[in-house]
């Protein structure tokens, strides 16, 4: 297990569980508001802005071999539309829960609950570090499993003319009545390709003819 670099109290994402003290069955509930960090979110896609404000609301509860924390946080997503790519928010209330695990749990005596070769749980294990733990990468993985990975402006959103790129939901009578006569226009310049292809078919014929004289 790698411990991360020493937790600062002074980080928004970093909370104290000193005050709900190593009592199992101890309670504490604490809201804080704090700006997004950077990157929060589905890259290019939506995410929360950093810097914008977001709400938490935590329950720590004091467990044998660590604090259970329980909490929810709400924040406005910015995105844009895969239809029709007009900028778009987003109302975003995310439930998370997490153990942070004492690093000397295991020390204080009571039965080892989990088999000693389950190494790769223990990478995704959280831990409590000098009585601090950091919120942020139990946040980041909330915020990206409330986002929707094909965010649209609404349900119904047309989209754009596949043909010129207007927004279908300005105009929802949009058509093209050029279509005949561009496609005639197409129909003609593909007769015109035809001769340019029949000359590259005799230049092909020629250089295998070449190389079949070596
Ligand atoms: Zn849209
Ligand atoms: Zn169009």
């Amino acid at each position: 297990m790698a411990l991360n670099a020493r937790l600062d109290h002074r980080n928004p994402l970093v909370f104290d569980t000193h005050e709900l003290g190593r009592r199992p069955g101890a309670l504490q509930r604490l809201t804080r508001e704090i700006d997004a960090p950077k990157d929060l979110g589905i890259q290019e896609v939506i995410g929360v802005p950093e810097g914008a404000p977001m709400k938490l609301e935590l329950r720590l509860e004091s467990v044998m071999e660590g604090v259970l924390v329980t909490g929810t946080v709400r924040a406005t997503a910015k995105g844009e539309c895969v239809r029709c790519l007009e900028p778009l928010e987003l109302e975003l209330t995310a439930d998370f829960q997490e153990m942070f695990s004492y690093p000397d749990a295991d020390d204080r005596g009571r039965p080892k609950a989990e088999p000693a070769d389950d190494a790769e749980d223990d990478e995704d294990m959280l831990f409590i570090e000098d009585g601090l733990f950091d919120l942020e990468p139990v946040l980041r993985d909330a915020v990206v499993l409330a986002l929707p990975m094909q965010p649209v402006c609404r349900e119904d959103c047309p989209g754009l003319c596949a043909q010129c790129g207007a927004r279908l939901a300005d105009d929802p009578g949009h058509h093209h009545d050029a279509v005949d006569i561009r496609w005639a226009a197409l129909q003609g310049l593909a007769g015109s390709l035809e001769d340019g292809e029949k000359d590259d078919t005799s230049d092909a014929e020629a250089g295998v003819d070449e190389k079949q004289e070596k």
